[in-house]
């Protein structure tokens, strides 16, 4: 396989940094390909600008309008292109950060704002139906993609019914509202709690947690996330009556029930 792995955390001597150089490792032992980019590393710029699509600085600036041209003309600025090849040469991606005020590192959030432009993540109609291709159905489907993150955290405050929020429900805007609307299979995200004190046996024990799960990356169940296109999703795009009866709440965009539990350590 080819795993494309972005990585999102300032420190090359942090927890995060140790757990990608040993996932890096296992790929390579596994025989699959791997590219990295290391946002702060690269000094990625996490906001959009008009110079992104060469857009005329004297004309109003419509941004999805703009990045559609520019990306059906070739004019995207570079360090957007050269992203964008690595996520349309991998197989799979890997998202890593910490987990920061509930959510991305501003610089992997502005990663998604800047790399995921119209015609290329979003807006992409289906020529056959003049549907929109998204939830399940992209540029992008085929490719999977799994979150790795630690949290200050400890696990149960991640759980159901935990303070922080259910995991999967923090994610959502990640792994439903980007990854699958732009096409792509998520694989149960992979997170290690309580990461502000790593004991040398818990960071032993999240690596080879992160081994297996590296292992089982190319035929793990993906989150069983409703495709838009499916039948499941009126005319509004109002999940039907007969679908998660008298239930409500992120987890209804999934037909399983029970929310689904995060790998942990
Ligand atoms: C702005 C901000 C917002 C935050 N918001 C949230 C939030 O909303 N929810 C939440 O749960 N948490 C939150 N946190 C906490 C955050 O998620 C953790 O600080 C982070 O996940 C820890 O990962 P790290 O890589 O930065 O750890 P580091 O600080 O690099 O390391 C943590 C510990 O691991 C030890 N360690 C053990 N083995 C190794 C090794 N091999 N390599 C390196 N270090 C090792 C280090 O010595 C250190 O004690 C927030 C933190 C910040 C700064």
């Amino acid at each position: 396989m080819k795993v494309f792995w972005i990585f999102a955390h300032p420190e090359s001597r942090s927890v995060n940094a140790s757990l990608r150089d040993a996932g890096v490792r296992t790929l390579h032992e596994l025989g699959h390909e791997c590219q990295v980019s290391d946002l702060y590393a690269m000094g990625w710029t996490p906001v959009v600008r008009a110079n992104d699509y060469r857009h005329d600085p004297s004309e109003r600036l419509y941004v999805a309008a703009a990045s559609k041209q520019a990306y059906v003309t070739g004019a995207l600025s570079e360090d957007i292109q050269a992203e964008q090849e690595k996520l349309e040469w991998a197989d799979a991606l890997i998202v890593q950060f910490p987990l920061w005020w509930y959510g991305m590192p501003a610089i992997l959030k502005g990663w998604f704002d800047r790399v995921f432009v119209k015609g290329f993540a979003y807006g992409v109609i289906d020529s056959e139906t003049g549907k929109t291709r998204r939830y399940g159905e992209g540029k992008l489907t085929g490719k999977r993609a799994m979150v790795v993150l630690t949290a200050g955290a400890p696990a149960p405050t991640l759980g159901p019914r935990g303070i922080n929020g259910e995991l999967n429900a923090l994610l959502f805007p990640l792994q439903h509202g980007t990854l699958w609307y732009a096409g792509m299979s998520v694989l149960p995200p992979f997170l290690v709690p309580g990461a502000d004190r790593v004991s040398e046996e818990k960071y032993a024990s999240a690596v080879n947690a992160l081994r297996e799960r590296l292992v089982a990356l190319p035929d793990a169940a993906p989150i069983a996330f409703r495709y838009q296109n499916g039948g499941d999703y009126d005319d509004d795009l109002v999940l039907r009556e007969d679908h998660a009866r008298g239930r409500t709440g992120l987890a209804v965009h999934s037909p399983d029930p029970a929310p689904v539990q995060p790998s942990e350590t």
